[in-house]
């Protein structure tokens, strides 16, 4: 039986024991989400600031399910992360990604999201590399995004795997950039392409002088290291308008593109972040 300690999770009381319940349907449904083609990638477009063109989209997945309806990557990626199912889950979301970006105009880069548990898999560099080969996708046209998470434990290792994922010509990003303890000093140990500030910092721009004057510093930073930086989370004209004023590389946000399904797009954007 249970040992029990003051301030321990008390496992059957009812509230617990449903919990638990829910936990364990979920991953059972999970596991046979993939094999049963439930999961599904939106793109979502990634803007020049300085001429409102898409230069790429992020992959963010989708999970129907027969009964739930639309399950959001929040409800479940927490979940295939402490089970192990990312591993399955994030590599068919790579070779998924590559294979439809292989199909875009040329310029178009495609960016793909990869967990902690699933970037330290030794061999996710070699199956980076076989999604490639298998899709025609040029190595250059493919983005790896990263959060803190990832860089925290086996610092080593992160940094071999980063740096297996560069030499193929494949660009790595580093993720809702400065929500983490300690983003500077990852900034300068390890070697990544590109910055996403994360939408915390660009939602009160407008809203408040020191706001401006961080997002402000955080992109003249990555610039001095050489960086490309990217705002997330742009939802509104005023906080395109600053960004665009403090010489930001690309947006990303609801004013610019919801996440969707390729084909749901029309062949033809008006491709001005001024909309
Ligand atoms: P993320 O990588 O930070 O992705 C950005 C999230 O912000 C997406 O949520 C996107 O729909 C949302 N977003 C984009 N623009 C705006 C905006 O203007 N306003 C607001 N409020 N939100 C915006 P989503 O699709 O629900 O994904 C949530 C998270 O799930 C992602 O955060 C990422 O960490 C994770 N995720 C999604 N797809 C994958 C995947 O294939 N593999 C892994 N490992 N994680 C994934
Ligand atoms: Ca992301
Ligand atoms: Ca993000
Ligand atoms: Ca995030």
């Amino acid at each position: 039986a249970k040992q029990e300690r003051r301030g321990s999770f008390r496992f059957f009381e009812p509230a617990m024991d449903q919990l638990l319940l829910d936990r364990v349907v979920l991953e059972h449904e999970l596991r046979a989400a993939l094999a049963n083609h439930e999961l599904e990638l939106h793109y979502q477009p990634l803007v020049s600031c300085s001429s409102g063109a898409i230069e790429g989209y992020e992959a963010l997945i989708r999970w129907h399910h027969p009964r739930r309806g639309m399950v959001m990557p929040i409800d479940f990626i927490p979940l295939a992360e402490q089970t192990g199912l990312i591993v399955p889950i994030g590599e068919w979301a790579i070779r998924t990604a590559c294979i439809e970006a292989s199909k875009w105009p040329a310029r178009q880069s495609i960016a793909v999201n990869v967990s902690p548990l699933q970037f330290r898999q030794s061999n996710l560099p070699e199956m980076v590399a076989e999604a490639l080969l298998e899709s025609g996708l040029p190595a250059d046209r493919l983005e790896i995004e990263i959060t803190e998470g990832v860089l925290i434990s086996d610092t080593s290792d992160a940094i071999l795997t980063l740096s297996a994922l560069r030499a193929q010509g494949v660009r790595v990003s580093l993720d809702d950039f400065g929500t983490g303890y300690s983003s500077l000093s990852y900034l300068s140990s390890f070697a990544v392409d590109k910055i996403k500030i994360d939408r915390s910092f660009v939602r009160p721009l407008g809203q408040s002088e020191g706001a401006g004057l961080l997002v402000r510093t955080i992109i003249e930073l990555g610039h001095h290291l050489g960086l490309t930086v990217v705002a997330e989370g742009v939802e509104t004209p005023q906080q395109l308008a600053m960004i665009q004023g403090k010489g930001c590389d690309q947006v990303q946000g609801y004013l610019l593109g919801r996440p969707d399904r390729m084909e749901a797009r029309p062949a033809v954007t008006g491709a001005s972040p001024r909309g």
